[in-house]
């Protein structure tokens, strides 16, 4: 089973994850936690260049192709072999969020990221639970953290909500693999429903 976490900061993707393990594996099932972009030591490399460029801005053709190398990795080192033992694998986003953050985000053409998707990935989560959650909310979140300081400036709320609406349409346009999770709930009640869409589609 390959199952994806998607949504926006601060919507509680990293929290549901964790507490997921446990119960996955007490229901006998190797588990395999793992996040995009990164995932393998090289791909979190390239991650490191994505979100912390050291001042010199990312164009966003080069953004959109950092993240589809650091996946290319991914998919061939981890997830694919992973599948292949019969694992449980549960990644922190996925190709959906190329779609939201580079396609939607940053205006890069959809039939760009599919092509690539096509050619590089080839492979998709058959559930997908998208944390959904008000732009402003997610901010008041993470306003705490202290997140990539050089991406600050291109990350502001019209892109974080063209990045929540990319996400909201893919949702809407294959209602069979996605679930749409309230993500305003608290962070306990968030995995709550994560387990229970999880525990749902597994029974059906
Ligand atoms: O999942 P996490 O919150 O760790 O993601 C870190 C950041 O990576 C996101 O806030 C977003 O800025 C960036 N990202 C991106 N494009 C992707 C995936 C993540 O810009 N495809
Ligand atoms: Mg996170």
């Amino acid at each position: 089973h390959f199952i994806s976490l998607e949504g926006g900061e601060g919507a509680g993707k990293t929290s549901a994850i964790t507490a997921l393990r446990e119960q996955l594996q007490a229901r006998g099932h190797e588990v395999v936690l793992t996040r995009e972009p990164g995932g393998t030591p090289l791909a979190e490399r390239i991650r490191e260049l994505i979100l912390q460029p050291q001042g010199e801005a990312l164009v966003p053709d080069t953004e959109l192709l950092l993240v589809f190398a650091a996946r290319a990795q991914h998919v061939q080192q981890v997830i694919r072999p992973a599948l292949q033992r019969g694992a449980f694998v549960v990644s922190d986003r996925f190709t959906d969020s190329s779609y939201a953050y580079q396609g939607e985000g940053r205006g890069l053409d959809p039939a760009w990221i599919a092509e690539l998707e096509k050619r590089v990935v080839g492979l998709q989560p058959s559930l997908t639970l998208l944390l959904d959650l008000d732009v402003r909310e997610g901010r008041a979140r993470t306003a705490g953290r202290d997140l990539w300081p050089d991406r600050i400036e291109s990350e502001q709320d019209d892109f974080f909500e063209r990045v929540r609406q990319g996400y909201r349409n893919r949702a809407a346009a294959d209602p069979q693999r996605f679930r749409l999770i309230d993500a305003s709930q608290s962070p306990q009640q968030v995995g709550e429903s994560v387990r229970n869409a999880i525990w749902q589609w597994l029974e059906t």
